[in-house]
């Protein structure tokens, strides 16, 4: 199949090829990967993988319904995102009534964008679904952060991370991550922890993967530490990730990189 960050997902596009190949398509995924990927794009190219006709497990591209999965406006695909901030049980709702049709094709297909925006009352109404989904009904569930989703529904989920420009810019921005989450939690003093971010504030792709990486880096502490062999304070490395999360809604709604960005090392140096 084709994707986008076709060389950055090879193990995982393979993956995706098989489980079409090999009709082994779940009823419910989710993606995860930072917000400068086109996370949607991602999942259509599977969709058009499960949907296109041509071909098992082949997306040409070309005939009428890889056209209409391009242009939002297949009618078996319901498509969610979040309203206002957040996916409300309203949405979900509706959703399932949704499911309740038969499809035009062979199955219904959901995406749900940013969901793990969803409300604690939209992820309970949804687990319902996945705990009994409908026909050949498949949901894909679109993240910036798993962590957001309740356990429950992370369970029912087959779950896979879509990298992005998997190359040395993504190496750099992970080194300096684990650098930056060290001088923090060693707590050096904040104006040469942001001198050394000072240099990553201009683009907003670089941001994005110096936030992403320090998350992972927080994250793999958190693992550490259940294995005892971390010293840092589990309180702290929590709080950090918080922090974290802040940062990129701030972007995401506007707020200036540089202001998220010292307000995060003020956060986490704190
Ligand atoms: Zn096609």
């Amino acid at each position: 199949m084709r994707f986008i960050n076709q060389e950055d997902n090879s193990n995982l596009i393979t993956r995706l090829d098989n489980i079409v190949k090999d009709d082994k398509i779940s009823h419910a995924y989710i993606f995860e990967g930072s917000a400068c990927i086109d996370k949607k794009a991602f999942a259509e190219s599977f969709i058009k993988g499960i949907l296109c006709s041509r071909n098992l497990g082949e997306n040409c591209g070309n005939c009428n319904i890889c056209s209409k999965v391009d242009h939002d406006n297949h009618e078996d695909i319901i498509y969610i995102s979040a309203e206002g901030g957040s996916i409300k049980d309203a949405d979900i709702i509706e959703m399932q009534d949704k499911l309740k049709t038969k499809p035009f094709g062979e199955r219904n297909i959901v995406v749900i964008s940013d969901c793990d925006t969803m409300t604690v009352r939209a992820q309970n109404r949804l687990l319902k679904t996945l705990e009994e989904p409908p026909g050949k009904s498949v949901i894909i569930l679109l993240s910036e952060n798993i962590e957001n989703l309740v356990q429950t529904i992370q369970s029912r989920c087959v779950k896979y991370r879509i990298n992005y420009f998997g190359s040395e810019n993504y190496d750099f921005m992970f080194d300096k991550a684990a650098k930056v989450a060290d001088m923090i939690l060693n707590r050096q003093p904040f104006y040469k922890v942001k001198k050394e971010v000072d240099d990553i504030m201009g683009s907003s792709e670089e941001t994005a993967a110096f936030l992403d990486g320090l998350q992972v880096v927080f994250r793999n502490m958190l693992i550490e530490k259940t294995k005892g062999i971390s010293l840092y304070k589990n309180d702290d490395i929590i709080n950090n990730i918080h922090a974290v999360e802040t940062a990129r809604k701030q972007i995401k709604e506007g707020v200036s990189t540089a202001y998220a960005m010292k307000n995060l090392l003020l956060k986490i140096g704190g």
